[in-house]
Parts: C-alpha cells; sequence; structure tokens
C-alpha cells in the first residue's frame, strides 16, 4: 500500500482494503455466527423440556469444553463473571483480601473480585503481550509484600494477597509460564482469566489451564456463545467438586428432600443455553480458521505501514484473534480518537481498549503498582473488527 501523511488515511485504507466499502450499513465489532445447526440443535432442547440447570446438553459441553482445553474437570456457569467470583471464592480469597489483576481489563475482572468482598490490586501490563507482565509484578511484589506464616501481606494497607489474576488479552496468551514462577515464588494460586481466549494456546497447552483453575466467557461477542455462559477449567478434583457444589446451591443429592449444607449461589448454565454452546463447538474450528484468515489479511495490509502495527500473536503462542488489534506506533490519545472516529463514521464500528479499571469510580482508591504501560497501551489500542464470518 502507498504511506499516507495522515494516521486516519492510511487506518481507513487498511479497513477498506480488509473489509470492503461499507455502503449504509455498518460492519460490527464482533458478533456471533448462528446458523441452521444452532437452531436445529436448540429446538431440539426445546423439545426435550429439559431448558433449565438440568439436562444432557450441560455434560455433553463440558465434556466437549474438557476435551477442546485439555483441562480435567470442567463446570460450566450462567456467565464468565460468575465462573471468575466462583473461581476466586474457592480458591481461598476472602472478604478483606487483596487480589492481583491486571488494570487492562475488561471490568468483570474487578467486579469478581469485589464479589468475593475483596479489593483488587492493580498491576501492569506488557507492550508486547497486552497481558500482566511477570517482571514488573515480581518487583512490585518484592518492594510491597511480606510473609506472614503462611500468608503474603502487603505491607502498605496490612492487607493479605490472596490470589493472582492474569488474563489473555483479546485472546493473545498472557506471559503465563513466567507469571506462573512468580506466583509460586510469592506463594500465591493463579486463577486464569481466559474469558477472551477459548482456542488460544501456549505450546500445545490451552490457555487457562496454567493456573490452580481457569474460566472462561461464552457471552454474545466471545469467539463461541451461548447467549451468557461461562465456565471454570481445573485439573484439581476436589476444586472441581466444590465448585460445582457450590454453583447448584450446595444441595445435597436426595430423591424429595432440600438438604443444602452451605451458602451458595444459582450459577450453573442452563440446559437451553448449553445446547446453543454444544452446536456452536461443533463450529470451532471453522470459527478459528476464519478468524486466523482475518487476522492475516489485517497484518498483510499493514506490512508497509507508517503509523501503525498489527498485534500478532507472542512468540511460541497461537491466538484465537479474538479481537484484531491495531497499535499506533507513537501513542497519542487524540490521534486515537481521530481514527476511531473517522472509522466509525464509515461504517466501521472499532472501538477502543478499555478504560483502565484503576480510573474507574470504584476502583480508584484501590491499590496499585506503577502503570506506565497500560496508560501507553491505551493510548495506542484499537480493536478493529473480527467476526469469523469476515474471515471465510
Ligand atoms: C467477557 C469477559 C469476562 C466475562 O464476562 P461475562 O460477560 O460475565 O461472561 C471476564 N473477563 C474478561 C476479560 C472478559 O472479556
Amino acid at each position: 500500500m502507498t504511506t499516507h501523511d495522515l494516521p486516519t488515511q492510511e487506518f481507513l485504507e487498511v479497513l477498506t482494503s480488509v473489509l470492503g466499502r461499507v455502503e449504509n450499513s455498518t460492519i460490527a465489532l464482533h458478533e456471533p455466527d448462528i446458523g441452521t445447526h444452532e437452531h436445529k440443535i436448540v429446538a431440539e432442547c426445546l423439545s426435550s423440556g429439559w431448558v433449565s440447570s438440568v439436562g444432557a446438553f450441560i455434560t455433553q459441553f463440558e465434556k466437549e469444553l474438557s476435551k477442546i482445553t485439555g483441562a480435567k474437570y470442567v463446570v460450566a456457569t450462567v456467565n464468565g463473571t460468575a465462573a471468575l467470583h466462583l473461581a476466586l471464592h474457592s480458591v481461598g480469597v476472602k472478604p478483606g483480601d487483596e487480589v492481583i489483576i491486571p488494570t487492562l481489563s475488561f471490568v468483570a475482572t474487578a467486579n469478581a473480585v469485589a464479589h468475593c468482598g475483596a479489593i483488587p490490586h492493580f498491576a501492569d501490563s506488557n507492550t508486547d503481550t497486552l497481558g500482566m507482565d511477570p517482571t514488573a509484578l515480581r518487583k512490585h511484589l518484592a518492594a510491597i509484600t511480606s510473609k506472614r506464616g503462611p500468608d503474603l501481606l502487603n505491607t502498605k494497607t496490612g492487607r493479605r494477597i490472596s490470589a493472582i489474576v492474569p488474563m489473555h488479552t483479546f485472546g493473545h496468551p498472557t506471559q503465563i509460564k513466567e507469571l506462573v514462577l512468580v506466583a509460586d515464588e510469592f506463594g500465591l494460586p493463579i486463577v486464569e482469566d481466559a474469558a477472551e481466549s477459548l482456542g488460544s494456546y501456549v505450546g500445545d497447552k490451552h490457555t487457562g489451564t496454567f493456573g490452580r483453575c481457569g474460566t472462561l466467557s461464552f457471552n454474545g461477542n466471545k469467539t463461541i456463545t451461548t447467549g451468557g455462559g461461562g465456565a471454570i477449567l481445573t485439573n484439581d478434583e476436589s476444586l472441581a467438586a466444590r465448585v460445582r457444589h457450590l454453583a447448584t446451591t450446595a444441595k445435597i443429592s436426595h430423591d424429595y428432600e432440600y438438604v443444602h449444607d452451605l451458602t451458595a449461589w444459582n450459577y450453573r448454565m442452563p440446559n437451553l443455553n448449553a445446547a446453543l454452546g454444544c452446536a456452536q463447538l461443533d463450529r470451532l474450528a471453522e470459527f478459528l480458521k476464519h478468524k486466523r484468515n482475518l487476522a492475516h489479511k489485517y497484518d498483510e495490509a499493514l506490512k508497509d505501514a507508517k503509523f501503525l502495527k498489527f498485534v500478532s500473536e507472542p512468540r511460541g503462542t497461537t491466538s484465537n484473534y479474538w479481537l484484531n488489534t491495531v497499535r499506533l506506533v507513537v501513542p497519542n490519545l487524540q490521534t486515537r480518537n481521530e481514527l476511531l472516529t473517522g472509522a466509525r463514521s464509515r461504517g466501521y464500528l472499532c472501538r477502543p481498549a478499555w478504560n483502565l479499571l484503576h480510573q474507574l469510580p470504584m476502583y480508584e482508591q484501590s491499590p496499585r503498582a506503577e502503570l506506565p504501560v497500560a496508560q501507553l497501551l491505551v493510548d495506542s489500542l484499537i480493536n478493529v473488527p473480527s467476526s469469523a464470518n469476515l474471515g471465510s
């Protein structure tokens, strides 16, 4: 392509060359692909009458997820936030604790911590992976923590730090092996927020299976959808049993009596949603292929660009390319906004990265590390239309 004097011109040329011109309509950032196969399976579920929290599709959905991710145990939930809440609770996060999360994430990561009565403690990102930076995290924890018995204390706040939640941003695997080493050094469990990374691997190991447990989301904008839905992945049998129990009102199995032994949640995925999930999983390989193809097109179109760069999967990993991402070579919030408004006015419904979580009103008092990289990322990242059908 030719180079341009203006970043916006360059961006629009890339979008037009990959997606074509948009006339009197828009191209969504990410929309689900629901076809005849989904209609058939969901209709089957409706006819069976088993639409709620018990049914064959839930079991089948969990089994297939287990096969795809390699996680021994999978518990499907009503959404990804509920999965993360339950996962954090089950690894021992208690009210008044702090939990390390990236400030560059969707708000659900912080909300799940808050739902435990705990406080998010924000960590910085890595420029290349967009995920939590292990080197910066090690330095930060070494500077602000001390051991008290089995607990790790934040010496500034006096609170216990009880877990680390790395997130695989836009589907790109974060440096999870390095983060596991840091977590081990400080005696903390890892709960992986793999909401965005179904189909993403480090080597040949699926994201969400490196920590004590991991969570997925099947919201309507994710790689596959169940309408709303999530799942907890783990290789720990007793953790899986606890999670399953707590997700189903802690009900003790009995023919007719209502026996419950804990205050728990109604977080299990309904069979109706699982039916849609089963149909979508049948097409996961097709979606991933198309998304990869689309990513390749963006990458090619940006080869000789002057102001912009494509964000590729980190070396040694396979990304699902959930949301394709373009970055400004020179981070600049005003330029970023010009690119966004320019693209959106022409029907390409691009989005920026999330506003940093530590700047949201409910979390601005939360403890945090230095966060220079995350801020530069917000000033430079733009998500571009990424639905699987655009790459078919
Ligand atoms: C989508 C998402 C979740 C979970 O969202 P739900 O809408 O509750 O399924 C959690 N974390 C991240 C990073 C996400 O993108």
